[in-house]
């Protein structure tokens, strides 16, 4: 594992997360991931730490209300929430995060328009 660190737009909110040397992104067809371009990294939520910024944070829910899409109430920036995928974890977005140099990333996409019939592969 290594360590490795992310933040919103304007700095207010700032994170760290363990990642492995190899990791796989989804990049998501569905509504509001595709206006965003938000690439999907999961991580659970032992290897996830705000750093700071938590009262900074604002949540946007829709559809089923499980997903909790939190953003930075100053940037607007989403750099990671908590996915209707997995409700006891993260997901952070790859754009937002400084990324080891040595990572190996793949994309994959993922059909999020289509979400009951393919969640499991997330
Ligand atoms: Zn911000």
């Amino acid at each position: 594992m290594q360590n490795c660190s992310g933040s919103c737009h304007c700095g207010k909110v700032k994170f760290d997360i363990e990642i492995s040397a190899k990791i796989t992104i989804h990049r998501c067809n569905c509504s509001i991931c595709k206006k965003s371009g938000y690439l999907h990294l999961i991580v659970a939520a032992s290897r996830f730490h705000l750093r700071c910024g938590e009262e900074n944070l604002t949540d946007y829910r829709f559809h089923t209300g499980v997903a909790r899409h939190l953003f930075c109430r100053h940037c607007g920036i989403k750099a990671f929430y908590v996915p209707r995928s997995h409700p006891q974890d993260y997901s952070v977005n790859l754009n937002c995060i400084d990324l080891p140099p040595e990572t190996e990333v793949s994309i994959e996409p993922f059909d999020g328009r289509n979400w009951s019939e393919n969640h499991e592969q997330l």
